[in-house]
């Protein structure tokens, strides 16, 4: 049975996950924003925390940690990369490496970019992966520690993944996402449609996450950058991927 996954909307746009194996009862949280919201998603679910698994070191995604945990005691799993700066783990993990959540194996996918030692949950049989602030909904993170090379090549490995995969990311910035895309892919007809029906969720404040990598493939610049429309729009035609994906991310910087 693949993995039953609960969206939790916390802080003002940040979202966390319960990932919850309904074979074994094992639970695993993906990142903690805040111990509310997913304090209460446990009482109301009564699924038995197992496992912490977190993708980077910011507050937004580490702060309500220990508040869950004094309730919920659970194995906590973070990047060897930033041991040193993440809340105590119990377990700490490398690309390559695994981690199981009940009877699920996920791998562990470095997704350096925005943070060094950023990495990201891939769990394929359920069709899952867990990118945070790395591919987000029509977007990606802010490169604030790594270098935009890098961070294209680890969008590369992500958007390698199956197609039906579902990309679980860490904020509610699609709509805002969605505006700059356009800026960048004009005559896109599914980036046209997709912003209708974001728009239509948000109005009914409904998350526009997970979305489906095809999805991505399809509308998110960010994994776009050696599509001729975009190259010939921005006056780069047969230019390297690397340095339209750094012109596009050098853009939204700006936006
Ligand atoms: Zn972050």
């Amino acid at each position: 049975m693949p993995l039953d996954i609960l969206t939790i909307p916390c802080l003002a746009d940040n979202y966390a996950f319960l990932a919850h194996d309904p074979d074994t009862g094992d639970t695993a949280l993906i990142d903690a924003p805040e111990a509310a919201p997913i304090l209460a998603a446990l009482a109301e679910t009564g699924w038995k925390l197992t496992d912490v698994l977190i993708t980077h070191h910011h507050y937004d995604h580490v702060d309500g940690l220990q508040d869950i945990l004094t309730e919920h005691p659970a194995r906590v799993t973070g990047a060897s990369a930033d041991a040193h700066r993440l809340p105590a783990l119990d377990v700490q993990v490398a690309e390559g490496d695994q981690v199981t959540v009940g009877s699920e194996t996920g791998a562990i996918i470095d997704v350096s970019g925005h943070t060094v030692g950023h990495i990201a949950f891939h769990f394929p049989a359920s069709k899952a992966v867990f990118t945070a602030d790395s591919l987000m909904a029509l977007g990606c993170g802010r490169v604030f520690e790594g270098t935009k090379p890098q961070m294209h090549e680890s969008l590369q490995k992500l958007a390698a993944l199956p197609d039906d995969t579902r990309v679980y990311s860490g904020h509610e910035y699609t709509a805002a996402n969605g505006k700059f895309a356009l800026t960048i892919d004009p005559e896109n007809t599914e980036l046209i449609s997709r912003l209708r029906e974001v728009a239509d969720k948000r109005a009914s404040d409904i998350p526009t996450v997970p979305s489906l990598l095809s999805e991505e493939l399809a509308t998110n610049p960010f994994l776009r950058a050696h599509d001729p429309a975009i190259q010939t729009h921005l006056g780069m035609e047969g230019a390297n991927a690397t340095d339209v994906f750094k012109e596009i991310r050098t853009r939204k910087d700006n936006f």
